[in-house]
């Protein structure tokens, strides 16, 4: 019997969340696992990172790899990991894009340390030690990766072949992906693997999205009691499937909230965030500046709002002073 292809999952800067929809595939997880020989997945076997360097190069069919990278550590298994696997596929918006990790670019690095080992409320800290690449102590030396100054999609570091969207992808397109690369029905390298349209486009609510939106300010869901019928930025909440890839089958418009943009920008949207503000800004009824900044005061974090899952590869990147 031939040898069964052999799949690794690694994840890096990552909440868990994309491990989790792996595991939420429920009785598929047991086609893929029938199908293949999972030889790294961290987060339910204990494989060593030697297994993997032992490995002989090209030897891992497809690595799976979520998450943003932050980190020395996460950058030497995903350069390692490029080396032994013939395919890689970023998986998840924090792999994509940076997700929610990159949120952090807004701060630089001496800000984030200080304010996690100094300054955040309920931290006892009054040496301010912080966390040393090399300590030694009682002449044993122990070592922690190196927290780099940015937060970087997958591909800003190694080649990636494709795309899996998502906070996190759904089971559905995760299936979808697995089967095209166990048949070798795969698309052009650098493909997304999901529907190239905008969320728009697939919503059941799109009938009732008027032409003109003429609005008069923002909400947020906690202030209104929301519609489930009518479209979500008719009601004047901001709803990113505009300039939103589509193939999550709308899953958080069903559940009667807005669409936050896990699934990143079609290919036809260069940044996701200014596509956003262009289609719907023009949309605000005042014209005149005063009116218009009320408007807006209805979206107090516009980063955290129209960048959420992608500010690490946006025209913005990084916040500099
Ligand atoms: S894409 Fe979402 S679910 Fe996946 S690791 Fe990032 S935050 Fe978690
Ligand atoms: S803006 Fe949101 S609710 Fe309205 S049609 Fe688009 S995805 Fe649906």
């Amino acid at each position: 019997m031939p040898d069964k292809p052999k799949v690794a999952f690694y994840w890096c800067a990552s909440c868990g969340g994309c491990e989790e929809a792996v595991v939420d595939l429920a009785e598929d997880i047991l086609k893929v696992v029938e199908a293949v020989d999972i030889v790294l997945w961290p987060v339910a076997m204990d494989f060593k990172k030697a297994d993997v360097e032992a490995r002989p190069d090209k030897s891992i069919a497809v690595a799976f790899i979520n998450g943003a990278i932050r980190t020395s550590e996460q950058e030497e298994w995903v350069r390692m990991l490029r080396r032994k696997a013939g395919l890689v596929v970023s998986f998840g918006a924090c792999a994509n894009s940076g997700g929610i990790p990159a949120l952090a670019n807004q701060f630089k690095k001496e800000q984030i340390l200080k304010y996690v080992y100094e300054d955040c409320p309920g931290v006892d800290n009054p040496a301010k030690t912080r966390p040393q690449t090399e300590t030694t102590d009682e002449g044993r030396t122990v070592t922690l990766p190196e927290f780099r100054s940015m937060v970087r999609s997958l591909d800003e570091v190694i080649e990636v072949d494709y795309y899996l969207p998502g906070c996190p992808p759904t089971p559905k397109l995760i299936m979808a992906a697995v089967g095209a690369i166990l048949a070798g029905k795969l698309p052009p390298q650098g493909t997304v693997l999901s529907p190239d349209n905008a969320l728009c486009e697939e919503c059941k609510r799109k009938d009732s999205k008027p032409a003109d939106l003429a609005l008069t300010e923002f909400k947020r869901p906690h202030q209104i009691q929301i519609d489930p019928e009518k479209c979500m930025l008719a009601q004047g909440l901001v709803c990113m499937g505009p300039a939103t890839r589509s193939g999550c089958e709308a899953r958080c418009v069903e559940g009667n909230m807005p669409c936050t943009g896990c699934f990143g920008p079609s290919s036809r949207v260069k940044d996701q965030g200014a596509k956003f503000v262009s289609s719907v800004f023009s949309n605000i009824a005042p014209k005149e500046a005063p009116e218009i900044d009320k408007v807006l005061d209805g979206i107090p974090d516009p980063i955290g709002t129209f960048y959420r899952y992608g500010l690490s590869k946006c025209i913005l990147r990084r916040k500099l002073n």
